[in-house]
């Protein structure tokens, strides 16, 4: 199932919109009831830019979606293939700490070996109340 999420955040990847970082992301969030919500970064020279991952939660909570079990998250400069692992900005650990609880798994691959990760792995004694 990870090599699978990992896929389809490649797949996911190629619709980002990228013209000043040139760097492309993309991200496959799994519900707990199946269903996968794919998201990519989106620029803006204007304002607050919006990374993969927050583009995937957002899209699954506008569904109505709350219970999400693991994100699927890679990165590569425009034009090359994800090899390297790509985890997730401090803004994108912070706002993912609201929706996701140590069971949550952030899926990342590195040189083709998959790695995974807790909120409290990325983000420990992140903000709440
Ligand atoms: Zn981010």
């Amino acid at each position: 199932m990870f090599e699978n999420d990992i896929k389809l955040a490649k797949e996911a990847r190629l619709n980002a919109w990228s013209p000043y970082g040139k760097y492309y992301v993309g991200a496959c969030l799994r519900c707990k009831d199946g269903t996968t919500y794919l998201g990519c970064n989106v620029e803006n020279h204007g304002i607050q830019s919006i990374c993969a991952e927050r583009t995937a939660f957002v899209k699954a909570l506008s569904d109505g979606k709350r219970e999400f079990e693991t994100i699927a998250i890679v990165g590569a400069p425009v034009g090359e293939e994800p090899t390297v692992e790509c985890v997730p900005c401090g803004y994108c650990r912070q706002f993912i700490s609201e929706f996701v609880d140590d069971k949550f798994k952030f899926i990342t691959e590195d040189n083709g070996e998959i790695k995974t990760y807790t909120i409290d792995d990325l983000l420990p004694n992140h903000f709440d109340f």
